[in-house]
C-alpha cells in the first residue's frame, strides 16, 4: 500500500495532494478526485456503446393511441396537444428502430412545438412522454441560455443536462427527449437591427438551430466554461427529439390579426367558420411564431407544432382527482402511511377550484391551496395516535385557508 504524505500526488495526472478535493490511495498508486469523474465518463461512454447495440432489440414500440392513453392517465384533456404528441413520437421511434437503407426514403426528424397558457401541462405532456418511453429526459429553461461567450450558458449546457439524466450513457442520450421550455423568450426583440447583439434572443435562436437539426456535438461532461482542460464528449442530436414549450403572451393578438386580415381578404360572409375567441392558440400557425420572433430558421426545425387549451372549471376539478397520482389520491395515500382514513366532501374539491380560479393560479395552484388547508392536519395527525379517520369538510377547509398565508400563495 502506497504512503500518503504531504508530496503524494495522482498517479495518472500528477496534480499533488493539496491541490486535489480527495486523493484516493491504491497498491501502488493514487488517484485523484477529477481522474476518478474523467475514468467515469470514459466507462460509461464505453459501456454505452455496447448497450446501445442492444437497444434496437429491446425497444418496443407503443402505438399512437397506446402512447394517447398512457398520457390520458396523467394528463387532463388537452386532447388535440396528445394526439399530435402521440403521432410525432411514435414517428420519431419508428424513424430509429428502422435500419434505413441508402436509397430509401428517409424520416425527417419531428422535433415539437407546445403553445399554450403557463400551467396548462406542458411540461408535464413531455415528461409523461419521456416516462412512457423509457428514455432519458431533461428539462432545460431557454431564458439561461446566451450566444457563446456570453455570461450565461452555451446551449451545448442542454446536452450536458441529457447526458446527466443519462448517467453518461451516450447511446441512450442520443434517444432521449429534451424539453426546452420558455422558448417563447428568446424570441427576436425587435425587427429593427439594434446596436446592441441580441444575445439572449436571436443569438441562441442561431446557436439552438444547430443542435435541433442533428449534428455532432462536443459536450462538456461537467457543464460550464470553467474547465478548459476537460475531455469533450461528442453527443449526435441526430436521434434526440426536441419538445419546446412556451406561452407566447400576445401571441393571441397577432393570430386575431392575421384571421381578420384573412377574413377581409377571402372570405364570403356566409360560409365564414365562427371563430373560438376565448382560445386563439388553437387557430396557430408557424407564420404566427414568426411574428412573435422566433427566426423562420428555427420554426422549420420544429414542423410539430400544437396548442394547449386554457384550463377551465371542470378540468381543474378533474386534475384534482382523476389523474393516476392526482392530488387528492397523494393526500388519501400519505394518511393511509398513518393509518387513517382521509376523505374529502365534494364542497371542499369545488372550493379549492374556486380559489385557484380566483387567484388566477391554474392548475399550479391547486397544490399550494390544498397544502394551506391540509398543513394543520398534517403535523398533527402523526402524533395523535387516536384519529383514525379523518374528513375534510368545506367549513374546515375555509377555516384553514382563511388562515393561511394569502401573500404567498398570490406568488405562488
Ligand atoms: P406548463 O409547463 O404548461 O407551464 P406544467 O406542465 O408545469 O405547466 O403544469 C404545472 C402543474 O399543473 C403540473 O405539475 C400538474 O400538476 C398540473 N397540471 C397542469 N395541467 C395539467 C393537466 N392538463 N392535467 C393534469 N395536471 C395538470
Amino acid at each position: 500500500m502506497a504512503r500518503q504524505g504531504k508530496d503524494s500526488h495522482c498517479s495518472f495526472c500528477g496534480t499533488p495532494k493539496n491541490e486535489t478535493l480527495m486523493l484516493i490511495e491504491g497498491l501502488d498508486a493514487y488517484i485523484c478526485d477529477k481522474c476518478v469523474n474523467q475514468a467515469n465518463v470514459l466507462l460509461a461512454q464505453e459501456l454505452g456503446n455496447k448497450k446501445g447495440k442492444a437497444f434496437d432489440e429491446t425497444f418496443k414500440l407503443l402505438k399512437p393511441a397506446e402512447i394517447k392513453e398512457h398520457l390520458d392517465q396523467y394528463v387532463i384533456g388537452q386532447y388535440d396537444a396528445k394526439k399530435v404528441l402521440s403521432v410525432a413520437v411514435y414517428n420519431h421511434y419508428k424513424r430509429l428502430s428502422q435500419k434505413i437503407d441508402k436509397d430509401e426514403v428517409e424520416i425527417e426528424k419531428s422535433n415539437i412545438m407546445l403553445v399554450g397558457e403557463t400551467g396548462t401541462g406542458k411540461t408535464l405532456l413531455a415528461k409523461t412522454i419521456a416516462k412512457i418511453l423509457h428514455v432519458p429526459f431533461c428539462i432545460v429553461d431557454a431564458t439561461v441560455l446566451t450566444e457563446a461567450g456570453y455570461v450565461g450558458e452555451d446551449v451545448e449546457s442542454i446536452l450536458t443536462r441529457l447526458l446527466q439524466a443519462a448517467d453518461y450513457d451516450v447511446a441512450s442520450a442520443e434517444r432521449g427527449i429534451v424539453y426546452i421550455d420558455e422558448v417563447d423568450k428568446v424570441a427576436r426583440k425587435s425587427d429593427n437591427p439594434s446596436i446592441t447583439r441580441d444575445v439572449s434572443g436571436e443569438g441562441v435562436q442561431q446557436a439552438l438551430l444547430k443542435i435541433l437539426e442533428g449534428t455532432i456535438v462536443n459536450v462538456p461532461p461537467q457543464g460550464g466554461r470553467k474547465h478548459p482542460d476537460q475531455k469533450m464528449i461528442a453527443v449526435n442530436t441526430n436521434n434526440i427529439l426536441f419538445i419546446c414549450g412556451g406561452a407566447f403572451d400576445g401571441i393571441e393578438r397577432k393570430i386575431a390579426n392575421r384571421l381578420r386580415t384573412q377574413a377581409v381578404g377571402y372570405k364570403v360572409k356566409k360560409d365564414e367558420v365562427e371563430l373560438d375567441l376565448k382560445n386563439l392558440y388553437q387557430y396557430i400557425t408557424p407564420q404566427d411564431l414568426k411574428s412573435f420572433g422566433l427566426i423562420p430558421e428555427l420554426i422549420g426545425r420544429v414542423p410539430v407544432l400544437t396548442h394547449l387549451e386554457p384550463l377551465d372549471k371542470e378540468a381543474l376539478r378533474n386534475i384534482l382527482t382523476e389523474p393516476k397520482n392526482s392530488l387528492i389520491k397523494q393526500y388519501v395515500k400519505l394518511f393511509n402511511y398513518e393509518n387513517v382514513s382521509l376523505k374529502f366532501d365534494k364542497e371542499v374539491l369545488e372550493f379549492i377550484v374556486d380559489k385557484a380560479m380566483e387567484y388566477k393560479l391554474g392548475a399550479r395552484g391547486l397544490r399550494s391551496i390544498c397544502e394551506s388547508i391540509m398543513l394543520d392536519a398534517m403535523f398533527e395527525t402523526p402524533s395523535d395516535k387516536d384519529v383514525k379517520e379523518l374528513e375534510i369538510t368545506l367549513d374546515y377547509a375555509k377555516e384553514k385557508f382563511e388562515k393561511s398565508d394569502f401573500k404567498k400563495l398570490k406568488a405562488a
